[in-house]
């Protein structure tokens, strides 16, 4: 009910407020305070399928963690003995659904000629706060999927030596493909378990969710130390070693342990 109050709340507002400026008196629409104007058009919410739910997940950031396993950060030419991971984010609108049992066509990006791949555990919190305690984190969690943090490594690093913005190498359309959601409910926690991506068949990366150097719920604590975390955050939570590229015609099969394989052809 919560959610759906949410999805119609600009139009439930807009009402409520017209009704308000009529009760006054108001003047014409065209000398309204901008809080009583209406949108000039309205724009879609992203949302994401919950397994076993009719409701739907809607998405309010995306937020990424950087370099959260070892052998990864020491690849991407970092000593996480020094560094710690940390944030980026993506548009939500760079997610691209992809349901079990189907393939989804994943288009080709633009100016890149290096495309790689980086398989993810990604939570989805259903509330939030600030300076959420590590031990009280994992209560935010509505569920979780499985996602690929799709990468224009070229750009990124050209990005990186110029100590730029990554954006352009991270937070592009259908950057963020990601199967439905699975609630806590129905799958507990993933502190370990396998995380795996194959390439046409060929085992590329091949890791264990206990690798990661932040759980889950260290990355909540450190993000809420940064950001207001709220409802419809969703994280992706960093990728093993051996990430490489893909061209078109590659098929990419994700696995977590405990959730259904994400089938990606890149087109
Ligand atoms: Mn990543």
């Amino acid at each position: 009910m919560k959610r759906r109050q949410m999805l119609h709340s600009s139009t439930t507002a807009t009402a409520a407020l017209m009704g308000g400026a009529l009760a006054a008196g108001c003047a014409a629409p065209s000398t309204a305070a901008p809080g009583q104007a209406s949108a000039l058009f309205e724009l879609p919410v992203t949302r994401v399928p919950i397994v076993g739910e009719r409701e739907q997940f809607p998405v309010r950031r995306i937020y990424c963690i950087g370099r959260n396993y070892r052998a990864h950060a020491i690849e991407m030419g970092s000593n996480p003995d020094r560094e710690p991971p940390f944030f980026f984010q993506k548009p939500t609108d760079a997610i691209q659904y992809v349901a079990p049992g189907t393939t989804a066509n994943h288009p080709y990006p633009p100016l890149t000629r290096n495309y790689h791949y980086e398989i993810e555990l990604v939570a989805a919190l259903k509330s939030g706060g600030v300076n959420i305690p590590k031990e009280r984190a994992l209560e935010h969690v509505y569920g979780y999927a499985i996602g690929l943090d799709m990468t224009r490594r070229d750009l990124q690093r050209a990005m990186g030596d110029e100590k730029k913005p990554w954006e352009i190498g991270k937070s592009f359309d259908h950057s963020a493909p990601i199967g439905p959601i699975h609630p806590v409910a129905r799958v507990g926690h993933f502190a370990r378990g396998a995380i795996s991506l194959r390439v046409n068949g060929q085992v590329k990366q091949n890791a264990d969710l206990s690798q990661m150097i932040w759980s889950v719920a260290e990355q909540i604590a450190k993000l809420s130390e940064a950001f207001e975390l709220k409802a419809g955050d969703i994280i992706y939570s960093g990728t093993p070693e051996n990430v490489g590229p893909v061209v078109r015609g590659d098929m990419m099969l994700g696995r977590i342990e405990g959730l259904p394989e994400l089938s990606v052809k890149v087109v």
